[in-house]
């Protein structure tokens, strides 16, 4: 038996298995990625928390000899416990090691793979229905977010893609519509651009806020940020309904239709829901970049095709 090995039964610790489970459940907590294991980081505690580890137990280190100069090196039991199955988990593409994840992100993480995302959700009991609207972000999902928000803003632009009448594909396809998902909500910063609500399921996995096509994918339009708006379940109705639009000045116009709505629809117990925004005619809140503001062509199809004008 290695020292490490008896140090690990000497002090009773968990065994790598439990270690490696209890991990991809916090990964699913913390949106799919947490910082590389080093002294201090909360994550560590969190998970000591969770074995219910002594003090005893969380601070004994191991003591080897570090050959090249022949000194004492001391490291935790419990790190190199969860570095042990961070690695197991990695070497089995469930997750992706902090020096991979640095290549995409540029900080060191373990982030969760798409094998690893589907083992979490089996560990708790989430369906996988639910997986397609968690705010959780796998490698290969933060891929496709690092290409939608590196793309140049184009003049020129498309918010039609007749292409992708012949992708096939089902799981590619679901991962790209979940990186543009996530790059829509995080560029308006998880809040409705039309009434800034900004809220989360209990459990932290789930945004309010939907990432809108303002061409609607139905015909094709693109998974792009230009092409795509944040905004609440019921703006986002309102949207796609034709209900409202948006004018080259981002600002919100209402369809004259809703003069001849019956006077108790739209609301919400006195408040209006619809009429109010008929009245403000202001500016939607836009992204912090401009090049992340949706593209004139897409919200003139929008005004064209969608929109009730008269
Ligand atoms: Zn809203």
């Amino acid at each position: 038996m290695s020292y490490e090995s008896e140090m690990l039964e000497k002090y009773n610790m968990p065994t790598r298995g439990n270690v490696e489970i209890a991990l991809l459940k916090a990964l699913l907590r913390h949106g799919g990625h947490i910082k590389d294991f080093s002294s201090g980081q909360e994550i560590v505690g969190e998970l000591a928390d969770e074995f219910n580890l002594s003090d005893e137990q969380r601070a004994v280190y191991l003591e080897s000899i570090y050959m090249k100069q022949n000194r004492l090196k001391r490291s935790s039991l419990w790190h190199r416990l969860l570095f042990r199955a961070a690695d197991a988990l990695a070497k089995n593409d469930l997750l992706s090691n902090p020096t991979k994840t640095a290549k995409l992100i540029n900080k060191r993480e373990w982030m969760l793979m798409e094998r690893g995302f589907d083992r979490a959700l089996n560990l708790l009991n989430v369906s996988h229905v639910k997986k397609e609207s968690l705010s959780t972000r796998s490698y290969e999902v933060q891929k496709i977010i690092k290409r939608l928000s590196n793309a140049k803003r184009p003049e020129n632009y498309n918010p039609i893609d007749i292409r992708r009448r012949n992708v096939g594909k089902a799981k590619e396809h679901l991962i790209r519509l979940r990186g543009f998902r996530l790059a829509v909500i995080e560029t308006y910063a998880f809040r409705c651009a039309i009434c800034g609500l900004k809220m989360l399921t209990p459990d932290q996995l789930n945004w309010e806020v939907q990432a809108a096509h303002i061409v609607p994918h139905s015909v094709f339009g693109r998974d792009d940020i230009w092409n795509g708006l944040a905004l609440c379940h019921l703006h986002h109705w309102c949207f796609d309904a034709g209900w409202i639009t948006l004018d080259e000045q981002y600002r919100i116009q209402v369809s004259p239709k809703v003069v001849v709505l019956p006077k108790n629809y739209g609301k919400i117990e006195d408040f209006e829901l619809i009429r109010t925004l008929a009245s403000e005619n202001r500016q939607i809140n836009l992204p912090s970049k401009s090049e992340f503001y949706p593209h004139s062509n897409s919200i003139r199809w929008h005004r064209q095709n969608i929109f009730y004008s008269c």
